[in-house]
Order: structure tokens, then sequence, then C-alpha cells
């Protein structure tokens, strides 16, 4: 057998195994087998090092018993440290884990080999750990045979004293949490079994025939008319209506008990009730099914108090919210109120529909979400184009009307005149041409009427010509220009809409080319210099697109003659 020693020092920490030998004369040998010193490391350690003695012990224990081939079981440790062998028997998951790791390693190196307590004076591995001279060492038998009481298997110690609880150190900290339950709702267990009302109704009114069956047996009583009229025979396997109704009003009289208590004990002995009771404002009675009723200036309809926050109200409830199709808690009220007067009645109705799966499906909003904003597309407004034309000079001008209002209209017109002077006369579209074939026209009929008036009201000099009813030949001349304005706004405008100040780059550009075509075909008539009379000359002396000439600039001279010729020319028009 072996018996292997730990301990420690400030210095080092050693461990010694002596081997146990029984003769077959019953004769007992110890001799030291082999030892091991360890130096302690220089830094100064918080936790003892007895454990690291410990783990050494363990290591040289494990080799040596597999050298020797003696199974590891068959042998014995001894420390002088109180704490490292407490440390061994707790569960590792209460240590720290510096201390956790190392006992962890010596359980896993010495499985099932008892641990035991040895004073400091007794411990051979005393001598290893705190150095000893040479001579001393030669005459020591503690270091050489070892403990005196090996011989002696008989006062070997069974256990020592661990330490426990705070006197340990290396322990983790633990939080003990105590809960205490303290039930105060009423003792009827049966009440929080069920999960509907009219199955306790049913299970009660099973359990009190089952009672009044026992009564009867025991009185002897054949008891052939138990419930009125019907037998135990005819009823046997089904519950009659005043089964279910007996156990009704036992379950409401329980309810009542638990929910008034005062008020039946003052209601039973005559006495008046208090005045913080909820029935206080009514009269009540106790009626011959031994429940209480109350009523108010009419005496012939009696309902019957409850408490709403009682646990079997809520059932019934809930149990009638299903039954009813989760009919609204108005319906419910008017439902319940004819039998029952329920206290808070209408807050429990609306916990138990929000707590209703059913009603929160039916109920649920549909999630909905912020919009974004609208693409550019669907935000431009529509544009309408006026276009003015000179009877005379054939010369444009072309305005953009936000809208088909009159105002709008009036601010084009305005715009106009500003720029190119005040019209003598007008002349306009007859709407009446265009009836029936589009609202537009139409609209716009009325809205140059109306401008009309207003024009007329405060410019009195202006005089407004419609072209007759059904005769657009009579307007061919704005006809066409509107036509080549399309023409060039479609071969210009790509399909895409334009921000306002793109349609009017695009209007002007327009206009500027309408006032550039010239009057009359250039091949008949011949005019100086070869240049072909445009709108334009009119407006400028020369084609809006054509690049500037500095001969149309130099000479004052050479610019009157220009008019001149075009007064001519437009004479001759
Ligand atoms: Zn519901």
């Amino acid at each position: 057998m072996l018996h292997g020693f730990a301990d420690s020092s400030t210095k080092a920490f050693a461990a010694a195994i002596y081997l146990r030998n029984v003769g077959e004369d019953g004769s007992v040998r110890t001799t030291l087998l082999c030892s091991k010193a360890r130096v302690c490391p220089l830094k100064t350690r918080t936790l003892p090092v007895e454990l690291e003695a410990a783990k050494l012990l363990a290591h040289l224990l494990s080799h040596t018993a597999a050298a020797l081939k003696i199974p590891i079981n068959n042998s014995m440790c001894w420390s002088d440290s109180m704490i490292a062998l407490s440390w061994m028997q707790k569960p590792l998951h209460k240590l720290i884990t510096f201390v956790a790791n190392r006992v962890a390693i010596i359980q896993e190196l010495l499985p099932g080999v008892p641990w035991r307590h040895i004073n400091s004076e007794e411990n051979p591995a005393d001598f290893p750990s705190r150095g000893i001279s040479a001579d001393d060492m030669v005459k020591s038998t503690l270091w050489w045979k070892g403990l005196k009481i090996l011989q002696y298997k008989s006062q070997w110690p069974n256990d020592c004293h661990y330490f426990t609880g705070d006197k340990l150190p290396g322990m983790k900290s633990t939080t003990t949490v105590l809960l205490t339950l303290h039930k105060t709702e009423e003792n009827c267990t049966l009440w929080e079994l069920y999960s509907s009302y009219f199955k306790l109704l049913r299970i009660v009114a099973w359990i009190l025939r089952f009672h009044r069956c026992c009564l009867a047996k025991k009185k002897k009583i054949k008891t052939a008319t138990i419930n009125n009229n019907t037998t135990i025979q005819d009823d046997e396997l089904f519950l009659s209506y005043s089964d279910i109704r007996h156990a009704k009003f036992t379950l409401l009289r329980q309810q009542q008990m638990d929910s008034f208590p005062e008020e039946w004990n003052s209601i039973s002995k005559n006495k008046l009730l208090p005045k913080s009771s909820p029935l206080a404002g009514l009269s009540v009675s106790i009626s011959d099914k031994q429940v209480l009723m109350v009523s108010g200036r009419v005496s012939d309809r009696k309902l019957i108090p409850l408490s709403g926050k009682h646990i079997l109200t809520k059932l019934m409830l809930r149990t009638l919210h299903q039954f009813y199709s989760h009919a609204s808690n108005t319906t419910l009220i008017s439902i319940v109120g004819n039998e029952f007067y329920i206290i808070g009645i209408k807050n429990q109705l609306k916990k138990i529909s929000r707590t209703c799966t059913k009603c929160q499906q039916v109920n649920a909003h549909p999630m909905s979400q912020r919009m974004g904003l609208l693409p550019s597309i669907r935000t431009h407004q529509d544009q309408h184009l006026c276009l003015f034309i000179c009877m005379s000079t054939r010369c444009v001008h072309l305005e953009v009307c936000k809208s088909l209002s009159t105002e709008d209209f009036l601010a084009a017109f305005w715009r106009f005149s500003n720029r190119r002077g005040c019209p003598q006369e007008m002349y306009s579209d007859n709407g009446s041409n265009f009836q029936g074939a589009a609202n537009e026209f139409y609209k716009l009929q009325q809205i140059v009427k109306k401008a009309k008036q207003q024009l007329q009201a405060h410019v009195q000099n202006i005089k407004w010509h419609f072209t007759p009813p059904r005769s657009p030949n009579f307007g061919g001349i704005w006809e066409a220009g509107i036509k080549v304005m399309k023409t060039l706004m479609k071969k210009m405008v790509e399909p895409h809409p334009l921000k306002l100040d793109e349609l009017m780059n695009v209007i002007t550009s327009i206009e500027a080319l309408m006032n550039s075509r010239p009057l009359l075909s250039a091949e008949g008539v011949e005019l100086e210099e070869g240049l072909a009379l445009t709108p334009a000359h009119f407006l400028i002396y020369r084609p809006m697109k054509a690049p500037p000439h500095s001969s149309n600039i130099s000479c004052k001279n050479h610019i009157s003659q220009k008019v001149a010729t075009c007064a001519k020319i437009a004479a001759r028009l």
C-alpha cells in the first residue's frame, strides 16, 4: 500500500511516498519510496501553496503506482493543510477557477483515494519543504520510516472536520433567494381546475348527486323520487335541469359568501348593511334558494349580486363571452343583466375581450406604414399654352397658363400685353365650334368670355371678336400657328415631364422659331440682300434664330432703311 505526504512552506513545497509492506507473519514495514520537491515561485501568491503540494503529490503518486503496478485506489494521502483538504471535498462549481482547476487535476489523477489530516510535526514531507541538515536527515526515523501510526491501521483517522461556509477562502460568492407563497384566494380549488363554467356546473351537479345518493343510502331510504318527479333510474345517465340548477345556486352561494361575507352576516341577522358595502344603496334580501338578491326601486326585478373580481365570476363571463359568439361588451352586459348584478362587469369584460384570441384576430388593424414621397412624375402639374398671334405681321407670342381658369388666362394676357403692347382688337375662337367634342373647349370659351367682360371693364378700348359658330375656318391663322407649335413641341420635347423653367425654355425657343419663319416663299418675293422676311423682322429687324450680323448693328441708317422696307412689305400684306 502506498502512503503519500504533501507539505509546503514559504520556500518550497514537497511530496513524499512511503511503501507499507505487510509480511507473511503479519509484521509491517514502512520505507521511504520516493520524494519530490519544488521551489515556490518568487511572486507571492494570495492562495496557499498547499494545494500545489497536493497536486505535486497526485502526479508523483499516480506515476509511482503505475510503475509498481499497484492499484491507485490502494493508496492514502496525507496533508497538514485543512484548507486544501476542505477544497477537495467541495463541488467544483462552488470553487473559484484557480482552485477548481487544481482540485479537478487531483481528483482525476487520484480517483477514490482518501485524504487524511496530519499534524505538521508528524508530516515527513515537512523536511524537504522546510530544509534539514544532512546529519539530522540521516538520523531521522520519521523521514526514512514514515509515521509510526502507518504500522497500526486501527489508529488511522477515519475522517476529519473540514471547513465549511464563510471560513473557507477561495469559494464563489452565492446569492440565496427565499421565495414564499401565500395563497389568499378562496379554498375551493375546484374552480381553478376548469376553463369552462358550464363544465364546472356539470361536475358540481354530479358531485351533489353523488352526495345525495350517499345520504339516501345511509338513511336506508328508498329514494324513488329525489328530484320532484324524476327517479334515479330515469336520470342515472343524464343530468336533469334541476340538477344543474341546484349546482348553479350552490356555486353562487359559495361565491357570494366569499365576496360579501359581511353583507351575508348582516342580512342573515336582520341588520343594516355596512356603509362601505358595495350593496349599501340597494335593498338586499335572501331568496328561497339561499342566495343574496338585490332590487332597486322596482321590487319585482330581483338580481343576484356578484363581485366581478371573484374567480368564478371571471370564469362565468369568459364562458358566456365565447358562448354568445364573442359579442360586444354592451350586448353581454344586457344579457347578463337579466339575472345578475355584477360589480365591475365593464372592466372584467374589457379584460376578457382584450385577452381573447379570436377577438384580437378579428379586431386587429392591418399594419400601416408611412407612405414614401410620391415620384416626381406624379407631382407635375398640367400646363396649358396660350398662343397670341398678330393678324398683320404673324408675330407669335406664347404664354404658359397654369390652369384653365379665368385668372390664369388674364395673367397670361397681362404678361403678353405688358411685353408686346395692349392689342386694340382681339379675335378668338368660339367655343361652340367644339361643343360635344371636348369639355375643355367649352370651358375655354367660358373663360375667354369672362376674361372679355373683365378686360372690357378695365380697358375699354379692347374690341373682342368671336368667330361665328361652327366655322373654324375663320380662325385659320391661329389654328395653323397651334399646329406648328404642336409639331415643334413634339419634336423638341421627349416624352417625359418638364419642370416649369425647362418648359419656359422650350416655349420661348418655339416662339423664336415660329417668329423666324419666312412670311412668304423666298422664291416669290425679291428682297434686298436676299433675306426672307420673317415676323421677327418686325420685332428686332432680323430673324430671331439667325446669328447677329455686324452690318445689322453698325449702321443706324441701314436699320432705318430696313424698317422702311419692312413697313413697305407689311403694307403690301
Ligand atoms: Zn372573444
